[in-house]
């Protein structure tokens, strides 16, 4: 027989004290007295949720259909939402300070689901460059079929070079009759690790639209999110996941996440709940798993890093790395250092050579696996130029530094000197 009590309300604060997301991971939005006081939540497998009285069923509607405001009292169809991803939601919130969180069966369903609900027939997308490869696409090709059109600037650019491209995106849209409806970010950039200056993009998009009507700031922050950098701190309002990375963080799921402004989320979840976007319970609950050791393992992967990139450095065989923990441009240092907190340990490595050097040194690998993807608890090394970008044409690879000799590499949390070691064998065979 089910326990009945009253819920417990998960403060997020003891006294005067914020708790930090690494306590808040193991308890918030959800109550033990509700699931036969099960200390974790079970995964609720159920496609549809039973009302209590007609009324209440017409309650939940009024919400779904947003003819009520405020928070949902009570889940309809699994369509729309359930329990696990409910909790998820509250604790994925968390990270960036955000009002909520929506999560989605992909990274890529988040960032369809968030350009489906904002951006309108005949309107402009500015956006940094590179994004991305699915999300260029998307924009570039798919959303242009329904006359949406973009404007890009480069990830590093100047408060003056994004004034420009808004001024240009205003003349386009009113040239079409359209809005500009957004500006979309990634950064650190895929996979030069340009930053964007995202305070700037702030300040220009304030200046260049005074009034009510402004287009929403999005940025990509699977990278070096949530731990190393919280862009809604430095202006932006929503902050996109591939939970499938760091968040996920075991290479065994896919699934996306959106947080930030309640206004910008309210208008984004009814595309969800039209389009069926959501990620599935199971997927919800191994990420609430995964959320616990969040901080644990991001750390420890970054420390991993900065040893490995420490190592790798002056070495004989590198010609060069581009890691964030080394910036040298000054400018790029200045965002890093207003911008993040942590240089993450995701870098590019360009070993003296070309593709031949290069897959010989990927073939040499012992511990490092051989795969596209990032972020997981183990070392992945591979190659752009012949795998994740080999469609893209050889101009635009040039223009993005995406070169034979290019490794893209992401630490995992193994023995650093084991990794050490791993990757000095795998040059010696170079
Ligand atoms: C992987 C990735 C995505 C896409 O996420 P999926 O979960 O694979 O759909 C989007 N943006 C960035 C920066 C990524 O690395």
């Amino acid at each position: 027989m089910a326990m009945r009590g009253k819920p417990k309300t998960n403060s997020k604060k003891i006294g005067d004290r914020e708790l930090s997301p690494a306590t808040l991971m193991m308890g918030l939005g959800y109550d033990p007295v509700l699931s036969e006081g099960s200390l974790k939540p079970p995964i609720f497998l159920t496609s549809t949720f039973a009302f209590e009285s007609a009324a209440a069923g017409k309650r939940f509607f009024e919400h779904i259909t947003g003819k009520r405001e405020g928070p949902a009292d009570g889940l309809v169809y699994s369509r729309f939402n359930g329990p696990n991803q409910e909790i998820l939601e509250d604790r994925l919130a968390v990270w960036d300070g955000a009002d909520d969180s929506l999560v989605f069966s992909s990274g890529m369903s988040a960032i369809a689901t968030l350009l489906l609900a904002l951006v309108g027939q005949n309107d402009v997308i500015v956006h940094s460059g590179p994004l991305y490869a699915a999300t260029e696409t998307l924009i570039a090709r798919i959303l242009s079929r329904f006359g949406v059109s973009f404007v890009d600037f480069p990830a590093g650019a100047s408060r003056d070079d994004i004034d420009v491209i808004l001024a240009r995106a205003q003349a386009l849209a009113s040239q079409k009759g359209g809005k500009v409806a957004l500006v979309y970010l990634e950064s650190p950039a895929n996979p030069t690790n340009a930053l964007v200056d995202v305070e700037a993009v702030r300040a220009a998009r304030d200046t260049a639209f005074p009034g009510e009507q402004k287009p929403a700031i999005a940025i990509d922050n699977t990278f070096l999110g949530p731990l190393w950098q919280q862009p809604l701190k430095q202006g932006a309002e929503l902050v996109i996941y591939s939970l499938t990375k760091y968040a996920g963080g075991h290479s065994d799921l896919v699934a996306g996440g959106v947080s930030g402004d309640q206004r910008l989320l309210d208008i984004i979840r009814p595309m969800r709940n039209t389009i069926g976007t959501i990620c599935d319970p199971n997927t919800a609950w191994m990420l609430l798993r995964s959320l616990e050791t969040l901080e644990l393992r991001m750390r420890r992967a970054g420390e991993n890093a900065l040893k490995v990139c420490t190592f790798l450095r002056d070495h004989p065989k590198v010609e060069g790395l581009g890691y964030l923990g080394f910036i040298s441009d000054a400018r790029q240092k200045d965002i890093f250092d207003r911008h993040c907190t942590g240089a993450g340990s995701t870098f590019s490595l360009f070993i003296k050579g070309g593709e031949a050097e290069s897959f010989r040194f990927l073939d040499a690998l012992q511990i490092a696996k051989l795969a596209v993807s990032l972020g997981g608890t183990e070392t992945l090394a591979s190659h752009p130029a012949a795998m994740t970008h080999l469609s893209v044409p050889d101009e635009r690879k040039k223009a993005l530094g995406i070169t034979d000799n290019l490794v893209r590499v992401s630490i995992g949390i193994e023995d650093p000197d084991d990794l050490i070691a791993d990757f000095a064998q795998a040059l010696d065979a170079v």
